[in-house]
Parts: C-alpha cells; sequence; structure tokens
C-alpha cells in the first residue's frame, strides 16, 4: 500500500493555493460588498483546470482522477471555504453526474462549459419538507406537455441557484410512485420563465456564493434535457451524492487544517501569565487532538478517492470519511475557537467563518445522522453500504 500523494495532485493542490493568493483573496471582499456572484473568478478557475481533473481531455479536463479532485478540493477550502462550493457544481456533483448518466449529447452540450466555468451549475435536490428524507419530502412535480416537460413546485438551499446556467433539479413524474416516480432533469434557468432563485440570508457565509429557495412556475424543460428514464431520478441522486461526498469531505479536512494552522499561529504567539499559551499543556492536548484527527480524516478521505479511482465500490468509503471528516472538522473548529478565546469572534481572524463553514458542510451531502444510519446499517449486516452496481465512467476504460 502506498501512502504517498501523487505528484501531480500535490502540485495541482500548490497551483491551487498559489490561484487562491493571487486571484481570489485580492479582490473577494469587493464580490462580498457588492453581494455579487464571482463569475469570472469560476471562470478563471475552470481555465486553469481545477474543476477537470475526473473527465477526459476530449471535454476539456486533464484526466487526472480523484485523488487530485480532493487534493484540489481541499486546498480551495482552506484558503476560501466559500469558493469549495465550485467544486461541487462545477467539477463533481452537478457536471459529473451529467458526464455520467447523460447521453453523448447532454455530456457534449453541457459537461464542457461547466468544467470551464463558463457556465454555472446547480444540484437541485432539497425542498423545503427536509432534506434528510428527498424522495418522501418531494412534492414538485413534472408534467410532460408535448415537446417539454412543466415543473412546477419549490427548492430550498439550492447553492448557485441565483447564478445557474445549467443544473440538475429533481422532480416526480408519477407523484403515486414514491422514490421510483422521480425523474431528473437538465435546467437551464436562463433561457426560460418560471423559475425565481431568492437568495437565503446566512450568518457567518458568503454574501455573494450563496443558497437560495427556488420556485418553479411552469418552468419547462426540453424532453431531450431528461437526464435517464423516467423514474430514474432517485438512483441518479443517489449517485450523484457518493461523487458529492468525495469534495465536501475534501472541503471539510481543508477547513480543520486551516483551524489547526491558525490555532498552532496564534497559541506560539499569544503569550498569556508570562509565556506563550503554546507552551501550557491543555493547550497542547487541544492541538494534538486536533493534529491527530485531521491526519485521519486526510486518510480517510484519499482512501475515498483511491477506491474511485481503482472503479471499486465507494459508498462505504464515502459515508465514513464525509461522518469522520465532519467529526474531525467540528472538534477543529471548537477547538481554535477555545484557543483563540474572545479573538475567535473578532472578524480579523477566520475562526467564526470557518466554523460556519464547518456546521454548513456537515450538514450538505447527508447529515451526520444520515451517516451513521448507512455506516450502522452496513456494519450489522442489515444493507451492505456497496450493494449498488458500481457507477464510474473512469472505471470503464
Ligand atoms: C448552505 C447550504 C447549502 C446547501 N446546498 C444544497 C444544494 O445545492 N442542493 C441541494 O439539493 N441541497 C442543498 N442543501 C440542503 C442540504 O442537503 C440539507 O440541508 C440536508 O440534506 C438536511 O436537510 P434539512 O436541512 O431539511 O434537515 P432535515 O432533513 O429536516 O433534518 C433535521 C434533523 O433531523 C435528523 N433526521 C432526519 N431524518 C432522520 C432519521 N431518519 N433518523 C435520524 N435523524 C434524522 C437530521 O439528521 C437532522 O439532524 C444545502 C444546505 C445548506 C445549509
Amino acid at each position: 500500500m502506498d501512502f504517498a500523494q501523487p505528484d501531480e495532485s500535490a502540485a495541482a493542490a500548490e497551483s491551487m493555493r498559489q490561484f487562491a493568493e493571487t486571484e481570489i483573496l485580492p479582490v473577494i471582499k469587493g464580490y462580498e460588498e457588492r453581494q455579487e456572484f464571482p463569475h469570472p473568478i469560476i471562470e478563471k478557475m475552470g481555465a486553469a483546470g481545477f474543476f477537470g481533473a475526473a473527465f477526459p481531455e476530449e471535454l476539456g479536463g486533464s484526466d487526472m482522477g480523484y485523488l487530485a479532485v480532493a487534493a484540489i478540493a481541499e486546498e480551495v477550502s482552506r484558503m476560501a471555504p466559500e469558493f469549495g462550493y465550485a467544486m461541487n457544481m462545477q467539477a463533481m456533483t452537478c457536471p459529473f453526474t451529467i458526464y455520467n448518466w447523460g447521453n453523448a449529447d447532454q455530456i457534449r452540450r453541457f459537461v464542457p462549459d461547466l468544467i470551464a466555468g463558463r457556465k454555472i451549475g446547480m444540484f437541485a435536490l432539497t425542498e423545503p419538507g427536509g432534506g434528510s428524507d428527498a424522495a418522501g419530502s418531494m412534492k414538485t412535480t413534472a408534467r410532460l406537455d408535448g415537446g417539454v416537460y412543466r415543473l412546477n413546485g419549490s427548492k430550498q438551499w439550492i447553492t448557485f441557484a441565483d447564478a445557474c446556467d445549467t443544473g440538475l433539479l429533481f422532480a416526480k413524474t408519477d407523484p403515486e410512485a414514491g422514490h421510483r416516480g422521480i425523474t431528473a432533469f437538465i435546467v437551464e434557468p436562463k433561457s426560460h420563465r418560471g423559475f425565481t432563485a431568492n437568495p437565503i440570508e446566512m450568518s457567518g457565509l458568503s454574501k455573494c456564493l450563496r443558497s437560495s429557495a427556488v420556485f418553479l412556475d411552469d418552468f419547462p424543460v426540453p424532453v431531450e434535457n431528461r437526464l435517464g428514464e423516467e423514474g430514474g431520478g432517485f438512483k441518479i441522486a443517489m449517485n450523484a451524492l457518493e461523487w458529492g461526498r468525495l469534495t465536501v469531505s475534501a472541503r471539510l479536512v481543508g477547513l480543520a487544517q486551516r483551524c489547526l494552522d491558525e490555532a498552532s499561529r496564534y497559541a506560539t504567539e499569544r503569550v498569556v501569565g508570562g509565556q506563550a499559551i503554546g507552551r501550557y499543556q491543555m493547550v497542547q492536548h487541544l492541538i494534538a487532538d486536533m493534529a491527530v484527527n485531521v491526519e485521519a480524516a486526510r486518510l480517510m478521505t484519499r482512501r475515498m478517492a483511491w477506491t474511485m479511482d481503482r472503479g471499486e465500490a465507494s459508498n462505504r468509503a464515502a459515508s465514513q470519511a464525509k461522518y469522520f471528516a465532519g467529526i474531525a472538522a467540528k472538534h477543529a473548529a471548537q477547538s481554535a475557537a477555545e484557543i483563540f478565546a474572545g479573538y475567535a469572534l473578532a472578524d480579523e481572524y477566520p475562526i467564526s467563518k470557518m466554523t460556519a463553514y464547518v456546521n454548513m458542510l456537515c450538514i450538505g451531502e447527508g447529515t451526520p445522522n444520515v451517516q451513521r444510519i448507512l455506516i450502522a446499517e452496513d456494519a450489522l449486516g442489515y444493507k451492505d453500504a456497496n450493494r449498488h452496481p458500481v457507477r464510474n465512467p473512469r472505471a470503464k476504460g
């Protein structure tokens, strides 16, 4: 077994760090103040290749693989967590699901623009009735009307919906058929009337890269934009979340690492009672636990990426990594807050911001309880977490 990070993913992470320093950090404040979606930055990220690691070169990707996806997601989240969302909407959950489930025409029409950052993506599954039971709470309907489906209903918490050009959206074509009545659609909100996105005010999170409540009023989707078969949407959504868990786990590791970096630096600089607080055993205890948790979460995330790169079933690894990365990141944020004490609340330090993103990412792509259910049912032998056939386009070759 080889634990070394491949040179190309280490290099991709290093260029992500440099990009964040030169292209994001100097300008992001202006976008926040204007509450303006930073499309030019997303497009530069696309041009630099940060979204294409899991895609073949003929679609504009670099074919580096999932370990590189994880390395890039970790680094962008450590440097500028608000841009971590883009790793889901421009690199994995949205375009990768089209690549994995779409026909040749859909892949050609939509994937290259998304991973180049020219078009903005979206993944609209959750509804106001509860995200943990996406199928049971889904009320949005899609009715076939000639050559188009008419979509009616609402979605909640949909990231990038207010800027989306090309997104995935799930609706019931047969409201009586439970999860077998769900169908996946590729939607183009800017091309048709009937799609409204109202950004949700959230404390601590970005005001320019944000999530919205979405309202659909007879919103048309051409038949050729249906992804997969009618009634096949639930399977597609669950598969998409598996890929999403890769980037979300890596993003949590990046946040945890940032909390550790900040807390370590502060502990060596802050002098209280005649010595740096890093000399106090109880502070060292916090730092030691943070360091071990971050490393363990990173190893679990890389193992998930590694199983994906090998084309193996990775649901178990994905749930375990996402669950533990959440624990590690919450612990790191809490410990950093303890070490910074009053200054954790000061805007000059990033601890409150990191904490807000940790809390958000623990919820997205399945709450801790949802992961616990998957992990426990697998461990108890009730439901094998890896029971579904592998659907991994990189494994085909
Ligand atoms: C900032 C942000 C961005 C998001 N972006 C997107 C997006 O782009 N696209 C998208 O589709 N969704 C998105 N989401 C939604 C996210 O996926 C949901 O918030 C998540 O799935 C949880 O759903 P919920 O908030 O409705 O909680 P609920 O489902 O209402 O759960 C509430 C609590 O009950 C627990 N619970 C629920 N059912 C069970 C059970 N059976 N057993 C034990 N405990 C249970 C949960 O674990 C949780 O603790 C986003 C959310 C946030 C906050």
